[in-house]
């Protein structure tokens, strides 16, 4: 079996689907990879690094493509990609198949048989699978550092000779999990830290860090099956930005993290509550490519309003390309152990696993929530 890592092409992506750790263990077990000239430059991997492990480097990005069985990419696939993949061929990396189901239609059309990270499923049998966990951590990590370095202030306490430094506040929206590493990373710079999310089960997370639960009571259920959030009614929306502006007022930076599946994310911090903010104050808005938790986000831009900065990063994951790539790689490696039996492509659809990530095989979609997306898509749009 042939297993295919591409260079990534999109605009500001520095990771790699595999490490050269991790390619090492696959050659040991028989798989053959094939690595593109320069793809793990980004992630600061050598083409030497590869090959020392056994792997081959592709200068050509067509044979690549075009004789892989098995191609793993991290970065979002664009659609002069697919058009390389062979008919028949496996695909596996992130495909936002709600939020781009069009994407998912071209594979079907291809016949590829495709994997999307995004859906394995959240259970503890494919916790060492779950690349959504691995790649949120780095992000929520990441968002804490930029609004540190943002923020004209300290983030501990400090005893000087020159004074005492009280240290600064932190308000963590939306608990999951980039927004409990943004705390447990906020709370190492010694910050005093507030927590909130809708879940119930995440006031213990919380505390269990060292922060303090915002505890909104709320009226109607907030958890869907799987354990994800649900999208709230309009009055509950409502009722917690009401609780949370003081809140938000008395912080020093907000790290807004909040979203629901396949969703819009949900708007926490209105551009009311951000003028209430103290000049200086920093929000990093981890929504920002979902619509933004913040009314005033713009993904992609620092921007300043009324003195309070507010940042809404694009794939975070990408700046710390490093550890994102090596936690990204054995989250595949243990999703191939799963579908390569004695060196050979061996997919078992009665595995939840399998049969929960796959987004297309035998030229159909396989997954009703894409398809569901893709007619929303097609139909014709109300006339007003
Ligand atoms: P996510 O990225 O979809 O959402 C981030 C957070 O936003 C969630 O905690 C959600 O509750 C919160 N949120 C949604 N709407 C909100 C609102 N209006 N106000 C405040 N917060 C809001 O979530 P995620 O981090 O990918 O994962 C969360 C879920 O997945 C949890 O149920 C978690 O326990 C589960 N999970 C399970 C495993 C496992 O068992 N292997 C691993 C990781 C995550």
């Amino acid at each position: 079996m042939k297993l295919g890592i591409p260079k990534e092409i999109e605009v500001g992506e520095h990771r790699v689907a595999l490490v050269p750790d991790v390619v090492a263990r696959l050659v040991k077990q028989g798989i053959e990879v094939w690595v593109e000239a320069g793809a793990g430059e980004g992630s600061f991997f050598s083409n030497s690094a590869y090959e020392k492990v056994g792997a081959t480097i592709i200068s050509d990005t067509t044979t690549l493509w075009r004789d892989a069985d098995v191609i793993v990419k991290i970065g979002a696939l664009q659609e002069s990609e697919v058009n390389q993949l062979r008919d028949g061929s496996v695909f596996i990396g992130f495909l936002n198949p709600l939020g781009n189901p069009e994407i998912i239609k071209k594979l079907a059309d291809r016949k590829v048989t495709a994997f999307s990270m995004e859906l394995i499923p959240r259970t503890s049998r494919a916790q060492s699978m779950d690349a959504l966990s691995s790649q949120a951590n780095v992000a929520g990590y990441k968002a804490v550092l930029i609004a540190a370095a943002a923020l004209p202030k300290y983030f501990p306490m400090l005893t000087t000779a020159a004074g005492t430094i009280r240290p600064a506040k932190v308000l963590v929206m939306g608990a999951g999990v980039a927004g409990l590493q943004a705390i447990a990373t906020a709370r190492r710079l010694g910050a005093v830290v507030e927590g909130f999310d809708i879940r119930p089960d995440t006031k213990e997370q919380v505390q269990s860090l060292g922060a303090k639960f915002v505890d909104v009571e709320l009226k109607e259920e907030t958890v869907a099956q799987g354990g994800y959030a649900k999208e709230l009614s309009e009055a509950s929306k409502e009722y917690t930005r009401k609780i949370l502006t003081d809140h938000v007022a008395n912080s020093d930076v907000v790290i807004t993290t909040a979203q629901v599946p396949g969703k819009k994310a949900p708007l926490l911090v209105t551009k009311e509550m951000v003028a209430q903010m103290k000049p200086g104050s920093v929000i990093v808005d981890l929504a920002a490519e979902q619509g933004g938790n913040c009314e005033c986000t713009e993904a992609g831009k620092d921007i300043n309003r009324d003195g309070v900065t507010i940042i809404g990063p694009i794939n975070l994951p990408s700046s710390v390309p490093l550890h994102a790539s090596e936690t990204y790689a054995k989250n595949i490696a243990s999703l191939l152990q799963l579908m390569v039996k004695d060196k050979v492509l061996n997919l078992n659809f009665e595995d939840d696993i399998i049969l929960g990530a796959c987004v297309a095989h035998g030229g159909e979609i396989r997954n009703q929530r894409v398809n569901d997306a893709l007619s929303a898509i097609s139909q014709p749009s109300p006339v007003a």
